[in-house]
Order: C-alpha cells, then sequence, then structure tokens
C-alpha cells in the first residue's frame, strides 16, 4: 500500500466487465436522442407495468424481512406450475429463486468451475456468460455455431486438440443471443451424448424460448432426458416480464440444492422478497400468458420491420439472421470492410446504438458484425435506427 498500490486480488484481472451493461451508463450520459438497439430489454410499453405497480403496492407480512435463500416457496410453487404448462416436468427440490439469469450463470461457474479448467463456449456467446466463466478462471474455448445452433460434431476434435475434457458446456438453446439462432433437436441429442462421454455439465441458458414466434417449439435437454443431473438449467423474468425485477431461477439436480443455498448465503442471503412477491401475484393470477401473447405479435412486428429496414439500406451488403423468436439480430457486413467496434461512436453521434461482434467473443472475433435489439424500439423508431446507421456508416467511409 506504502506506494499507492491498492491491495488487490490476483482474480481482479479476470474480471473483464460487460460491454452490453455498460452501454446502459454510456447511454445515460448522452443529451442526443438515440435509437437504442443495444441493450436486450423489453421496452417499457411492453412490461405490464401497471400490473407489476399494483401488486408491488400490496401489503404482505413479512414481505420487507429476509425470506428463505432456496426462495419464496409461493414462488417457486409457481414456476413449477409454469414450467409444466410448457411441458417440462421439474420439482420443487430442483429450483432455487435467483437475482435474475446472471446469479443462475454465477453459481453454475461457481460449483463447477476451478481455475485452468475447460469451459466450452458458442463463437459468438453471450459476453456475460463469457465474463462470468472467466471470472472462476476458466479456459475458455470457443466452438463454431451455425443456423442450427452449436456445431457439435465440431466438439470433439477441438476437445482432442485441447486435451482435456470440458467440466462445463455454455449454450444458449433458444434464439441464442447474440445470433438469434436456435439448436436443432439432433444436435441438442448429441450434445447430451458428448456431456455424458466427457462428464460435463451442460449449463443451458434459456432466458428467450417462451419467446416463440411459431408453434415449432423444439424440445428442451430436461425433455430430451429428464432428471440428467449433468443439466444445469438457468431462467430469468427478464424476457418475458421485467428485466428491472432482477427475478430468475435454476433447475438443477436436487443433490445440488444444498450447495446452492451455501453459495446463495455467501453472496446475497436472498433474492428480494418484494420483488419475488410480485412475480409471484402476476403468476398466480394467471397474467403472464396474455401477456406473452400480447408481445410475441408486437416482437415479431419489430423483427420483420428490422430486416426490412436493413435491407432497404444495405441490400446484399449486409446478411441479418431470421430468428423465430427472442430479442436478437445479429448483422454480418459482407462486403465492406465495416469494424463495427471503430463505428460505434460514429453511430452513437449518429443517434443509434448498437454491440460491436468483439463484445461477444474472447477472442476478439466477429469485428464485421453487430447484434441488434428489435425489442425495445417500435417498428417506426427501427427504421430511423436502420437509417441512421446506414448514415454513420457512410460518414465513417468518406473519412477513412
Ligand atoms: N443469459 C442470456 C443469454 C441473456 O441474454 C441474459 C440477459 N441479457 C442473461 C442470461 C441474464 O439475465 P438477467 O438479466 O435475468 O440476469
Amino acid at each position: 500500500m506504502s506506494d499507492g498500490q491498492l491491495p488487490l486480488a490476483h482474480r481482479t484481472s479476470d474480471l473483464i466487465g460487460s460491454v452490453i451493461d455498460s452501454s446502459t451508463s454510456v447511454l445515460a450520459r448522452q443529451t442526443h436522442d438515440i435509437v437504442r438497439f443495444a441493450m436486450g430489454a423489453p421496452s417499457d410499453d411492453l412490461i405490464p407495468v401497471d400490473l407489476l405497480d399494483e401488486y408491488s403496492a400490496r401489503t404482505v407480512p413479512g414481505k420487507y424481512s429476509y425470506g428463505r435463500s432456496e426462495g419464496e416457496p409461493a414462488l417457486v410453487e409457481q414456476i413449477v406450475k409454469l414450467q409444466a404448462e410448457h411441458g417440462i416436468t421439474t420439482a420443487e427440490e430442483r429450483i432455487t429463486v435467483t437475482t435474475g439469469g446472471m446469479q443462475g450463470l454465477d453459481l453454475a461457474f461457481k460449483l463447477f468451475v476451478d481455475p485452468g479448467d475447460l469451459v466450452i463456449v458458442e463463437g459468438p456467446t453471450y459476453t456475460n456468460g463469457n465474463a462470468t466463466a472467466l471470472s472462476y478462471g476458466a479456459d475458455v474455448l470457443e466452438a463454431p455455431l451455425d443456423a442450427d445452433g452449436l456445431v457439435v460434431d465440431a466438439l470433439p476434435a477441438l476437445v482432442a486438440k485441447a486435451g482435456r475434457a470440458p467440466k462445463a458446456i455454455y449454450t444458449i438453446p433458444n434464439f441464442q443471443n447474440p445470433s438469434g439462432v436456435t439448436q436443432s433437436l439432433r444436435r441438442r441429442e448429441q450434445l447430451l451424448e458428448l456431456a455424458a462421454r466427457w462428464g460435463s455439465i451442460i449449463v443451458d441458458d434459456d432466458p428467450y424460448g417462451l419467446l416463440r414466434f411459431n408453434d415449432n417449439t423444439i424440445p428442451g435437454y430436461s425433455q430430451i432426458d429428464p432428471g440428467n443431473p449433468q443439466v444445469f438449467s438457468v431462467r430469468t423474468f427478464s424476457k418475458i416480464l421485467a428485466p428491472g425485477l432482477r427475478i430468475g431461477w435454476v433447475d438443477s439436480d436436487p443433490r445440488l440444492q444444498q450447495l446452492l443455498i451455501n453459495a446463495k448465503q455467501a453472496m446475497d442471503t436472498c433474492t428480494s422478497i418484494p420483488a419475488q412477491l410480485t412475480v409471484t401475484d402476476f403468476l398466480a393470477d394467471g397474467h403472464l400468458q396474455p401477456h406473452l401473447e400480447r408481445v410475441l405479435g408486437l416482437y415479431r412486428e419489430r423483427k420483420d420491420a428490422m430486416r426490412a429496414a436493413l435491407h432497404r439500406a444495405f441490400g446484399d451488403a449486409v446478411h441479418a439472421t431470421d430468428p423465430d423468436g427472442g430479442f436478437f439480430l445479429w448483422v454480418t457486413f459482407t462486403d465492406s470492410q465495416v469494424d463495427t467496434q471503430a463505428l460505434f461512436e460514429t453511430a452513437l453521434a449518429a443517434g443509434v446504438a448498437y454491440i460491436p461482434g468483439t463484445a461477444f467473443s474472447v477472442n476478439g472475433n466477429f469485428g464485421e458484425s453487430l447484434r441488434l435489439c428489435f425489442a425495445t424500439s417500435t417498428p417506426e423508431r427501427i427504421d430511423e435506427g436502420v437509417a441512421r446507421l446506414k448514415r454513420a456508416i457512410d460518414t465513417a467511409e468518406t473519412t477513412k
């Protein structure tokens, strides 16, 4: 300390932060109008604010006290019921309420990853998933992704090259963040087989699965192989209801629950009780399904508007994915030398925000791609945002 240095722990060098989360602060500092394609969040008008306000104003004994670390019993009961409505059999002893999906990811890597352990992730993948694995010292290996999700066939060669089996395989099977692609049934089955062979945990992160625009639901890992102890499922109400509630859950082998409780007790004791009770009442009164039916049509309209606007502005110079649900389009510039990281400041000045592709890779890949969230803006604002993106690119090209 004498030389003015702070006695930081070694692990701080593995705390890399999140470009996505930081965009909230970057945007809050701007004083001009910005079309927000950056954060993966529903727009305020698609959050059932009045109902949530009504439920959160209810008086309930113990509401402002501590609660059980594993979650409020009434919420756990509602989560089991919600899962059953979507064809997933689970049980109360498998559910642990978490402070958002992020805490579920933190718990997954905390329980299974020692420093130096191999963790396979999708390339590109959710920035914060990488950040969380790295915070426990994981050796993160990026595996390819295509229109059918994680290219599971590529894993054996990657693992052979790494010379050791992965402790965990981190996957986002539905409407992947950032690419929007969905893993095929065949690949889900193959992944379960490989995980069994290697003794790996599948960290099954699925915040978007209920946001499907058609009826072609693909069975999840826990439906293909019920009770498989190697599947650790991370879920959240952030995308289907409201992210500011910070309520999620983990569905995992019951033998893990005491460890999850112990980990939470060393972290936050319990998830916010007022927020848990608000979600419980919203679910118990049957509001989730009608809410989803209302927003899904609008999200689909927004996705179509964004794809059409991109096509009008850029034609074949960009490739955009066409997801069947979720929040994101992954846009790749095919025939130009656009560097989406370098473009960010120009785009922000032009009044549009997105997340550059490199944020989704530990290796700094995907510099020619970017992630756009279509969920936050109306079709009119989407048109405006894409027009601003086009202007930013034109400006950048003329000033090169
Ligand atoms: N996983 C993925 C794939 C996500 O997109 C997100 C939210 N952006 C999370 C986990 C974290 O969810 P929460 O906001 O509930 O912590």
